[in-house]
């Protein structure tokens, strides 16, 4: 049964050139991309999509780099989608990545780290939500 996921390519990416790139590789391993849309977020919103990463040391610093320049969210659908847009992605850390994963190609740093991809059912759907409405979701 299909399943659906949020992802990000992030400002890092962006800016460099490689939103084609990662969205091939996106539809070459198998997802339909639902809907996808380029924007920018403010710090605040950033803060809040990011909310349980509140305690962490680098808060501060995920949360203006999210919010450093245009970034494309999409949801993205598939058998698996969200475990498999994981494998996809590689390692948060790109020297820990796998050959071929997005992070490994085109990531520099774990905090610059090109893609953000849901892990679980229940961030999936707050993470959908918090960017799309139900009518772009058809
Ligand atoms: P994402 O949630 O963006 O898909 P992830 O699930 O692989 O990434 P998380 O642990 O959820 O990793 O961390 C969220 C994001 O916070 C990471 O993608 C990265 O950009 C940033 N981050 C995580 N750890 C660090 C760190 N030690 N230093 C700086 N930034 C970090
Ligand atoms: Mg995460």
């Amino acid at each position: 049964m299909s399943q659906r996921t949020f992802s990000i390519i992030k400002p890092d990416a962006v800016r460099k050139g490689y939103t084609a790139a990662i969205l091939a590789a996106i539809e070459k391993a198998g997802f339909k991309i639902v809907t996808i849309k380029r924007m920018s977020i403010s710090t605040a919103q950033a803060e809040g999509f990011y909310h349980v990463h509140a305690a962490r040391p680098f808060f501060g610093e995920l949360t203006r780099f999210m919010s450093s320049g245009p970034i494309f969210p999409m949801v993205l659908e598939k058998d698996k989608a969200i475990a498999d847009l994981r494998l996809l992605m590689g390692a948060t850390d790109p020297a820990k990545a796998d050959e071929g994963t997005i992070r490994k190609q085109f990531a520099s740093s774990i905090g610059e780290n090109a893609i953000h991809g849901s892990d679980a059912e229940e961030t999936a759907a707050f993470e959908i939500g918090y960017f799309f409405a139900g009518i772009e979701l058809q």
